[in-house]
C-alpha cells in the first residue's frame, strides 16, 4: 500500500464502535498527520450535528478540527441549498434538525431544542435520518402525507444497521426509509454514501485529485461504494460490519496496515 495525501475515514465500525474506540485507530491517524497526509472524518450518521462530532472525537483522543468532518447531514444540507429549498419536514435527530437550521432551512416540525414532531404543515421536503428518540407512527404518517402533497423526498443514507460495542448491530437509518418508501411507494432521493457527493465535493474544494486518496470503512455497500464512485482507492478494515470484499483495492485486518504496507 503506497501513500495517500488524504485518507477518509468512516467513523462507526471504523474508528469506534458506540463509545468504544478500536484499539490503535488514534496512533494510527496521529502518525498519518505526522507524515503530512489530510485526514477526513466521512459518516453516514446523520444524528450529530458537526459541533458533536468534534467533541465526541477530541473526547475520544482523536485529532480533529471543524473542517476534517464530513456527514450526511451536512451534504443532504448542502444539496437542499442548492436546489433552493427551504423548508423541510424532519424525521430524524435533533443534530440533523441543527444542520439544516445552520444553512438557514426552516425545519418546520421541531421545536428549539431540535426534537422532531408530527405536523400537518407543508413543506418543500421530507428529510428521513436516523431517528431513535422521537420515531413513530404518527410521525411516519405525517411525513408520507407530506410527499403525497407534493414534497420531495430525501434521505441522509440507507445503512441498513450500525455497529456498537460488544459486536453488537442496532437498526439504522434504511429500516426508517424503506417504511417511508414502502408506504409512500417512492424511492427516495439519496444523499451519504455510496453517493460520491459527501466526499467529491470536499476533494474539489480542498484541490486533492481522488486518486491521490484512500477511502477506509468497514461497509461494502457505502463506504467501499463511495470511495469506487469518486475514483478513489478504498480499504476494507475488518473490525465493523463486512469481513470481506470483492470490490475493495485492499481488505485489512486493523487500520495499522495501513502504516505497515506503506511505502
Ligand atoms: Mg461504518
Amino acid at each position: 500500500m503506497s501513500f495517500f495525501d488524504l485518507y477518509a475515514f468512516d467513523l462507526d465500525g471504523t474508528l469506534y464502535r458506540g463509545n468504544e474506540v478500536i484499539p490503535g485507530s488514534i496512533e494510527v491517524i496521529e502518525a498519518l498527520i505526522r507524515e503530512e497526509s489530510s485526514v477526513l472524518y466521512v459518516s453516514n450518521n446523520s444524528s450529530l450535528h458537526v459541533d458533536d462530532y468534534v467533541s465526541k472525537l477530541s473526547r475520544m483522543g482523536f485529532p480533529v478540527e471543524k473542517s476534517w468532518v464530513r456527514s450526511s447531514a451536512i451534504v443532504t444540507a448542502e444539496f437542499l441549498l442548492l436546489e433552493e429549498i427551504s423548508t423541510a419536514f424532519v424525521v430524524g435527530e435533533p443534530g440533523l434538525v441543527r444542520t439544516l437550521r445552520d444553512s438557514g432551512i426552516d425545519v418546520i416540525n421541531a421545536n428549539d431544542d431540535g426534537f422532531v414532531s408530527e405536523s400537518d404543515s407543508r413543506a418543500d421536503v421530507v428529510v428521513s435520518g436516523i431517528c431513535r428518540t422521537r420515531l413513530s407512527y404518527g410521525l411516519l404518517n405525517s411525513a408520507m402525507q407530506q410527499v403525497r402533497q407534493g414534497s420531495r423526498f430525501v434521505a441522509t443514507n440507507r445503512d441498513s444497521s450500525f455497529p456498537l460495542e460488544n459486536s453488537m448491530l442496532a437498526p439504522g437509518s434504511g429500516a426508517t426509509v424503506a417504511f417511508l418508501e414502502t408506504c409512500i411507494g417512492q424511492v427516495a432521493e439519496l444523499m451519504g454514501k455510496p453517493k460520491p457527493e459527501i466526499l467529491s465535493n470536499w476533494l474539489v474544494t480542498a484541490s486533492i485529485s481522488a486518486n491521490r486518496c484512500l477511502v477506509v470503512g468497514d461497509r461494502n455497500d457505502t463506504d467501499i461504494a463511495c470511495g469506487i464512485a469518486c475514483g478513489a482507492k478504498t480499504a476494507l478494515v475488518r473490525t465493523g460490519v463486512d469481513q470481506t470484499s470483492d470490490s475493495a483495492t485492499f481488505v485489512i485486518d486493523s487500520l495499522e496496515e495501513l502504516l505497515r504496507y506503506r511505502a
